[in-house]
């Protein structure tokens, strides 16, 4: 018998949340291929434990400072050494492992993620944010370290399955879509009423809240224009945006001979991540399968740029470059934030990513400090404008 081969050394930042859960999920179901090294979380100090107990983890690092004491003593019965604070999680996403899923949300990701990616192997990025902040420099460093940069976000792993990389001229448009949201076809007058329970209510994705709002808002497709700016050799002019509710069609790449080959799959995070999980490889999956009888239809529409202004701003961002796009995720996730408070309403959350894009000048974002730069001043400016406008809600 062919020895078995050495497991492979498996890290997950943001073990906790949506896409951690799809992954370890994935990864419990791996018949011992894979082996844990690092999981980590921002304040879920319990889930965290029950995970690196579960998995068998090398290291548990958690996000908040305060919680070094209880996670250690969640796990003083074990061999998994722990960690807290901002730069344990950066020590996380440093160990040697072969593949890391990049799952936190926001920008807190991004030390992490860059660390991730000068580390070398395969980084799975799902923390789309990071990328739109630094989506130059993380391209840049695993250039440099040899890192396997792979899109875990399903529109973005399907085009990357159906895009011809050996002929780049003969690609006309990629296209992302968008299911619309929980408000779809609400008026501007509805949307202005809408309460957090009703916003985060996916239609066809289960998520994490700021991503659920990121949709209602249409700001993920926004995201996910610049992340494809990166991620692709294509041109803002040429990536494209359309609406398809049932969620079945993830990315389309249409071709100079007319040719378009689209990425379907069941909306289940588990089936991407699976595909960067075992890249060039392909692994069986208990994801959802796709049953295109019992879906009897799949439809698609133009996005309403009017309801939903948020997609111009990503393609003004990509244009005025620098630091627009730190701005704009910034603005973004302090504004959803403060949504999810109770503070603002639904619509306050785009017009003030408008407000702070047009308040604070654009800088270079060279290095990375630039980056955290701008980043801080878009925070302290949106948060000016959330004051403004929850004073103003009665
Ligand atoms: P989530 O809120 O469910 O989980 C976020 C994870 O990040 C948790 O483990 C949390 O503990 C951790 N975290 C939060 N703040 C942190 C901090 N300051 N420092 C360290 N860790 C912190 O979010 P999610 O839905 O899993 O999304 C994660 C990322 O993946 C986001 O960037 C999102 O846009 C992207 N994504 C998610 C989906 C999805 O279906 N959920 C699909 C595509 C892309
Ligand atoms: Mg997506």
């Amino acid at each position: 018998m062919p020895p078995s081969p050495e497991p492979r050394r498996v890290s997950i930042l943001g073990a906790t949340g949506s896409i951690g859960t799809s992954t370890l999920d994935l990864i419990a179901g791996g018949d011992g291929h894979y082996r844990v090294e690092a999981v980590t979380a921002g304040t879920n100090v319990k889930e965290l434990a029950a995970i690196a107990r579960a998995t068998g983890a090398a290291y548990a690092a958690i996000a908040d400072e305060s919680l070094l004491g209880e996670l250690r003593q969640e796990l003083a019965d074990t061999t998994t050494r722990v960690g807290a604070g901002p730069g344990a999680v950066e020590e996380a996403a440093r160990m040697d492992a072969d593949w890391v899923m990049a799952a936190i949300v926001g920008a807190a990701g991004l030390a992490p993620t860059l660390a991730a990616v000068r580390q070398g192997g395969v980084v799975a990025l799902a923390n789309k944010e990071a990328l739109v902040c630094a989506g130059g420099l993380m391209i840049e460093e695993a250039r440099q370290s040899g890192c396997v940069l792979l899109p875990a976000d399903s529109e973005h792993n399907a085009i990357f399955q159906v895009f011809d990389a050996d002929r780049i001229d003969a690609i006309e448009k990629i296209w992302l879509t968008a299911s619309g949201g929980p408000f779809r076809d609400a008026t501007r007058a509805r949307m202005m009423a809408a309460t957090p329970e009703e916003a985060v209510r996916h239609p066809n994705w289960s998520m994490g809240r700021k991503i659920s709002i990121d949709s209602a808002t249409m700001m993920n497709k926004s995201l996910e224009i610049i992340e494809a700016s990166h991620l692709f050799p294509v041109s803002e002019e040429r990536i494209g945006v359309i609406v398809h509710p049932e969620s079945i069609v993830h990315g389309l790449v249409s071709y100079h001979d007319g040719s378009v080959l689209a990425g379907l799959a069941a909306p289940d995070m588990r089936t991407p991540i699976a595909h960067t999980l075992a890249w060039p490889d392909r692994i069986p999956a208990s994801s959802r399968r796709l049953d295109l009888a019992a879906t009897g239809q799949l439809t698609f529409e133009l996005p309403d740029e009017n309801r939903f202004p948020a997609l111009g701003l990503a393609r003004a961002a990509i244009h005025a470059g620098g630091s627009a796009p730190v701005t704009l995720n910034a603005a973004n996730e302090v504004a959803v934030a403060a949504f999810l408070d109770r503070r603002i309403g639904f619509l306050d959350i785009v017009a003030i990513v408008e407000a702070t894009l047009a308040r604070v000048e654009t800088a270079a974002t060279g290095d990375i400090g630039a980056v955290i730069m701008a980043d801080d001043e878009a925070r302290r400016r949106a948060e000016e404008m959330v004051l403004e406008r929850s004073e103003r809600t009665p």
